[in-house]
């Protein structure tokens, strides 16, 4: 486990008086988790413990999150902002973060709305009459032909990167993740299967 650095002079208490905003990010997905406050116990107490603590408003005292509920943050990293009155912190949490059960406190705390957003609506697409959207006559036409688009449009991507033209790499990559998303959709799959295998597998070459 590797040490964590954070200089914590010039931090701006009398500002904030005493209660330095905490926004909490998933250090791996960059979802933002949750907001807390810190005061300088809270502060000394995360660094040390490297478990997420607050000070809590409510309770009037120091608070480490999912002391009662084991829902915890490890904490990777935490830095201040430009004028020194706020803090994000990076954490792997253990568990739901927010105590409602969700992965975030704001529904949309997504890190890639827009490719939420497109999966969606390749989502809404299926079952849809062919000649209503070019996604519904993906669908209606099958794998093989949605799988034939990804590996054109792969080698597309690959061109367009070969030959030095930017804009036409940019558009062939766009190709490329638009007809991935509706092949894993296809497939019975998506980008969170993806995005999961990519950080089991950055979990365990770290370790
Ligand atoms: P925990 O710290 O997870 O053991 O939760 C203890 C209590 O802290 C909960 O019953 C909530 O009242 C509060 N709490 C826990 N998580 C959050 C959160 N993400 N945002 C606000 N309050 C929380
Ligand atoms: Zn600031
Ligand atoms: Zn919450
Ligand atoms: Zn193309």
């Amino acid at each position: 486990m590797t040490d964590i650095v954070f200089d914590s002079t010039n931090l701006d208490w009398d500002k904030q008086q005493g209660l330095i905003p905490a926004v909490v990010q998933h250090h791996l997905t960059g979802k933002v988790l949750m907001l807390g406050y810190m005061n300088q116990a809270a502060l000394e107490k995360t660094l040390t413990t490297k478990q997420v603590t607050f000070f809590s408003r409510s309770k009037q005292r120091l608070w480490t999150k999912g002391e009662t509920s084991g829902n915890t943050l490890d904490l990777i990293a935490i830095d201040k902002d430009c004028d020194n009155d706020s803090f994000l912190v990076q954490v792997i949490p253990n568990g739901p973060t927010c105590h409602t059960g969700t992965e975030s406190c704001w529904k949309d705390g997504n890190a890639h709305p827009f490719i939420d957003n497109l999966t969606n609506l390749i989502i809404s697409r299926k079952g849809q009459s062919a000649d209503s959207s070019y996604t519904a006559s993906l669908f209606e036409r099958g794998t093989k032909r949605i799988a034939q688009k990804v590996g054109e449009e792969g080698l597309e991507t690959a061109l367009a990167a070969a030959t030095h033209d930017k804009e036409e790499l940019v558009n062939e990559a766009s190709d490329l993740m638009y007809h991935l998303i509706v092949l894993l959709e296809d497939q019975g799959l998506s980008m969170a299967d993806i995005n999961k295998n990519l950080l089991d597998r950055h979990t365990k070459a770290s370790k």
